[in-house]
């Protein structure tokens, strides 16, 4: 699995989504970075699996387990909706937000996947068979080895590139703010068409008798 950088760094597109919403606009300060940090709590929720490991013996209580299914993203998708709606006062619809939610949540299944390691449990309960992806795409984090710094080091810098590569994504699909086009001194328009003669500010001829 990779470490929380690469999976919280997805929430950057949180921006463009919010951008892209034009009721959402109005929304205060303190209610966007909620929700950032709600986003963020989504990107690492199948990872409180540690936690039930160290409650439970069980071996379907293990870290990868149900926790890291898409049954567990589709059930998490409502609550996320629950939560974030009122909390953007009603500015984008439960649906789209519970997508928002369950994409998140899958979002950490999908880098899971492409990490080295046992694999998750993705399609818990229709099997319990390990799913990952044969060409692994992230280094991953290696708690088990903690002294091993050339390591962590290696995880923290692909994956700070990872964060990198998100942020700039997630800028470029950020909205423009709406400039007027600039306008141009009149003599500069003219100037580019020397052989045409102006019209403004010219009197109308008028003919003699
Ligand atoms: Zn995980």
């Amino acid at each position: 699995m990779p470490s929380p950088i690469a999976h919280v760094g997805l929430a950057f597109f949180a921006r463009p989504f919010l951008a892209r919403h034009p009721a959402a606009h109005a929304l205060s300060r303190p209610r966007r970075w909620a929700f950032y940090a709600l986003i963020s709590f989504a990107l690492i929720a199948p990872d409180l699996d540690f936690a039930l490991a160290f409650i439970f013996t069980h071996p379907l209580h293990d870290h990868g387990t149900y926790m890291h299914s898409l049954f567990a993203a589709i059930l998490f998708a409502p609550l996320f909706a629950f939560i974030a709606y009122p909390l953007l006062q009603r500015s984008i619809p439960r649906l789209t937000l519970a997508l928002v939610g369950f994409a998140a949540y899958s979002s950490h299944l999908l880098l899971d996947l492409f990490t080295p390691g046992r694999g998750i449990m993705l399609a818990w309960p229709v099997t319990t068979e390990r799913f990952a992806s044969p060409v692994p795409l992230f280094f991953g984090a290696h708690h088990s080895q903690l002294w091993a710094f050339h390591l962590h080091l290696i995880t923290l810098l692909t994956e700070l590139i990872f964060v990198a590569l998100v942020g700039l994504t997630a800028h470029y699909l950020s909205p423009r703010p709406h400039q007027p086009p600039k306008q141009r001194p009149t003599s500069q328009r003219n100037s580019e068409f020397p052989s045409l003669p102006s019209t403004r500010n010219q009197k109308p001829k008028t003919r003699n008798p």
